[in-house]
């Protein structure tokens, strides 16, 4: 029926023909009165007078047929036409609404909506006014890579993971949402999020539709939140839970390629004295500086955490006994060679005690090296203090030995 029916509007010669139609029946019916309805009154009427006034009444007859034919065609042709121009009328009206809706709603959207190609250059067609506000280029700048296009605005490595995730989604004929990072015409990094999908145009040609928001202060708000979760807020070292999972992760990297991991557990000696003496705040002070040198003074690999209180634990992958002993030492003396500050312009000497237990030699699981060294700590602390103290050889050394 809609197939007819589109047939019907494409087809350019149609009125022509119509009319030629509607005019052969008019002249064929006309002629065929004029000859048939002459020749059936000159046999009815002899009398010439008589027949010239039938003839006149024919004519008027007729005229009045055809004059009331014509008269119903054009009214139903006229109405057809007013109520055409009325539903024009009506169907532009509600377009015009619609368009200003839209207007509104994309002006009033949060972020840019967009419509684009589907190639490596995500070349737009169309962005809304929000474009300024998110990436700082006027949507002319973007509309057909004028200026700049939108790859421009991301590093290769995001646009390469983005061409993925949208082929997947569109393989699939499902949406597509993906975060990313973009670079702002002011040189400002921002993180965004975009959801969109996949339209086939009449030409045969897949564009994108969807909208790009800006989600940098989540994106903060997250990070801060995983800060809050893994660090000590004091020292900024990973906090017990956060070592302790790493700790377990190294090790089960040890297990798998046969190598060491070397634990230090370190305990700052009489500290509570530090306290006692300077105060709490002065304590803190202490803390910071040598959480820092701690820090400072071990590569890059190894990760250092405050267990709690004045209790610091290093995990230092792929080291062996021997070397585990001399770094442990080697903290040791720089700790005790210089005088921490108070944070006051004054300083206080420290030293620290140290456990040293090393995976596979002193334990096997991350419970059994903390068990270990936190002994080897306390051996330390008995033999005075501002010493290294290693760890017992495990039970199964023992017995493999
Ligand atoms: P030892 O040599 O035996 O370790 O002596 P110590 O005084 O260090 O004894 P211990 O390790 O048991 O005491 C820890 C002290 O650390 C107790 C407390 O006053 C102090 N401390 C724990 N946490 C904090 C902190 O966050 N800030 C400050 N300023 N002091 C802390
Ligand atoms: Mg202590
Ligand atoms: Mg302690």
């Amino acid at each position: 029926m809609r197939q007819s029916n589109e047939r019907q509007l494409s087809d350019q010669l149609l009125p022509l023909r119509r009319t030629l139609w509607v005019v052969l029946t008019y002249l064929v019916v006309g002629f065929a009165w004029i000859a048939f309805s002459d020749r059936l009154v000159e046999s009815w009427f002899q009398d010439p007078e008589a027949l010239s006034r039938v003839q006149t009444w024919k004519g008027f007859f007729f005229v009045l047929v055809t004059g009331l034919v014509l008269f119903s065609v054009l009214l139903r042709q006229l109405y057809k036409d007013r109520s055409l121009l009325k539903l024009q009328h009506g169907q532009r009206q509600a377009l015009r609404a619609r368009e200003r809706q839209l207007t509104v709603l994309m002006d009033n959207l949060p972020g840019m909506a967009y419509r684009c190609r589907y190639d490596s250059q995500w070349t737009m067609l169309f962005v809304s006014d929000g474009c300024i506000e998110l990436t700082g280029y006027e949507p002319a700048a973007l509309v057909n890579n004028r200026q700049v296009s939108f790859a421009d605005l991301m590093d290769d490595a995001t646009n390469k993971r983005l061409q993925q995730d949208v082929k997947a989604a569109l393989n699939q004929g499902k949406p597509f949402s993906v975060e990313y990072a973009l670079k702002r015409k002011n040189g400002a990094r921002i993180w965004v999020w975009e959801r969109g999908r996949g339209v086939v145009e009449d030409s045969g040609e897949t564009v994108l539709e969807g909208i790009v928001l800006d989600i940098s202060d989540r994106k903060a708000l997250e990070n801060e939140l995983s800060e809050l979760a893994t660090r000590d807020p004091l020292t900024g070292l990973l906090n017990r839970r956060e070592l302790t999972r790493l700790m377990e992760e190294e090790l089960e990297r040890a297990k798998r390629y046969q190598r060491t991991m070397a634990l230090l557990w370190i305990d700052f000696d009489h500290f509570k004295d530090v306290n006692d003496t300077y105060g709490h705040a002065a304590g803190d002070s202490v803390l910071k500086a040598v959480s820092r040198l701690l820090l400072d003074s071990v590569r890059a690999v190894d990760s250092v955490g405050r267990f709690g209180g004045e209790e610091f634990v290093i995990v230092l992958p792929e080291m062996e006994v021997a070397e585990a002993r001399e770094t442990a030492d080697r903290l040791r003396r720089q700790v005790g060679s210089l005088p921490q500050p108070l944070g006051d312009g004054r300083t206080v000497p420290l030293t620290i005690s140290v456990g040293v237990a090393v995976y596979p030699s002193h334990g096997l699981t991350a419970a059994a090296l903390c068990a270990a060294a936190d002994k080897a700590m306390y051996r330390a602390k008995e033999r005075g203090r501002n010493c290294v103290s290693m760890a017992h050889l495990s039970e199964h050394v023992h017995n493999d030995a």
